[in-house]
């Protein structure tokens, strides 16, 4: 797979780009607030149809366009497999005056939906925030395991979107049920919204389960190579309820700490196994999820945990070990990618050198050789090796102008 090239409209401080991108790698030099990140953002949003840190579509579009009668952002990509040729087109269009933005997405100039892009081209993007997946939030790490699986397969993205907007329904049930008191037929109406939430919850959790465990083969060997020491990184599911076992009775008080702390492993859990157990979780905590108001347990409750022999580095690891066991978990999501989709993912790097120390610089410069294309942006072009600057292709942005580094 190969972005030959990248069109950009109007789309943050890009107000009109075309670039060429040759295989191999190429290196993206400016200062602060140019539009280093602005650029990997693009791209990612051409093979998701999301932003990874825009709230909405609106802050995509260029602030010297918005008061014109009818501003409009646009990216478009050409991607190649062998001598096949895809056309991949995004506009932001105004939705009727009221501040926001649609979204029409164009494959090979026919209309389609943003779940078609999934496929068309696969990132795998490390970020200086990604530094910090150890100890960061929850909802972090849950995003760091959809975007990998999303791009592995449409099915998992359907069923991440259904299941956010189900979980949403059955919460507005349950507040209501917490405000006004039951009704006669609560129990009927839960019943119909828990085999919803379930349907598309049993396949988000048995394919994080069997992420984390991939992950965690190919990190645990890099993670020996990066630290050079001799304790096996381990990665664990902490999900709310343990898919592997039945529920205690209905009502009865459970303790979750152990399993959050200490996580599951089930690598062969399949959807329908995930399905059945979560319905019966759904059953047994019905009381606390009415007396809460919301449901208590779920994906959208999932956690990743990071080990290395018993320690949860979360918890108990440096900040070095976080980042090495951060860095690990990335290199190895472009091992499994190539693995399960047949070809290498485009590999970006959003300014990650500076976060790095001079030998983990050293183990993530060696993953480009082991994907066809890769685009990287840096403050300062000393984290290179001369060799690797002559094999790259140089450039250069300065307020949102990209041209040949001199
Ligand atoms: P850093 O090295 O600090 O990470 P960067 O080169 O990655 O910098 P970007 O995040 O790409 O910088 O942002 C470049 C500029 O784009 C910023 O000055 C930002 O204010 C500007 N910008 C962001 N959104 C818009 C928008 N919708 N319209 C115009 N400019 C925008
Ligand atoms: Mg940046």
């Amino acid at each position: 797979m190969h972005l030959r090239h990248l069109s950009l409209t109007n789309f943050r401080n890009y107000i009109r780009l075309e670039l060429d991108l040759p295989l191999g790698l190429t290196i993206v030099q400016g200062r602060n607030a140019q539009g280093k990140s602005n650029l990997l953002e693009a791209i990612v949003y051409l093979a998701t149809g999301k932003s990874l840190r825009a709230g909405n579509d609106a802050e995509l579009v260029s602030w010297l366009v918005r008061d014109e009668p009818y501003p409009f952002a646009r990216m478009a990509a050409e991607v190649a497999r062998g001598e096949k040729r895809d056309q991949i087109d995004i506009t932001l269009l105004p939705s009727r005056g009221n501040g926001r933005f649609r979204k029409q997405v164009r494959i090979n100039a026919v209309n389609k939906r943003a779940m078609d892009l999934v496929g068309m081209m696969r990132t795998v993007i490390f970020r200086p925030e990604d530094v910090d997946l150890v100890s960061g939030s929850p909802g972090q790490r849950r995003r760091y395991l959809d975007i990998a699986l999303c791009q592995m397969s449409p099915d998992y993205c359907r069923a991440l979107s259904h299941y956010q907007k189900v979980l949403t329904q059955r919460n507005a049930l349950l507040r209501n049920l917490a405000e006004r008191g039951r009704s006669g037929d609560a129990g009927a109406q839960l019943r119909y919204w828990d085999e919803k939430l379930v349907e598309s919850g049993g396949l988000v959790i048995a394919r994080r389960q069997w992420l984390i465990h991939e992950l965690e083969k190919d990190a645990a060997v890099l993670h020996l190579d990066l630290s050079g020491g001799v304790e096996r990184l381990h990665l664990r599911y902490l999900p709310s309820f343990d898919p592997g076992r039945q529920p205690a009775s209905r009502g009865a008080v459970i303790s979750t700490a152990k399993l959050r702390e200490q996580g599951v492993s089930y690598p062969d859990l399949t959807p329908e196994q995930a399905r059945a157990s979560f319905l019966a979780h759904l059953y047994a905590g019905r009381d606390r999820d009415m007396a809460a108001g919301m449901t208590l347990i779920g994906p959208h409750r999932d956690d990743l945990g990071f080990y290395l022999g018993e320690q949860n580095l979360r918890a108990y690891g440096s900040r070095g070990q976080q980042r090495t066991a951060a860095l690990a978990s990335k290199l190895a999501e472009v091992a499994i990618m190539t693995r399960v989709s047949g070809e290498a993912p485009i590999l970006l790097l959003d300014d990650v050198m500076s976060e790095l120390d001079a030998t983990r610089r050293a183990m993530l410069l060696e993953v480009i050789p082991q994907v066809r294309q890769a685009i990287v942006t840096t403050t300062d072009w000393d984290y290179f090796s001369s060799g690797l600057l002559d094999a790259a292709n140089r450039l250069q942005v300065q307020e949102g102008r990209l041209s040949a580094a001199a």
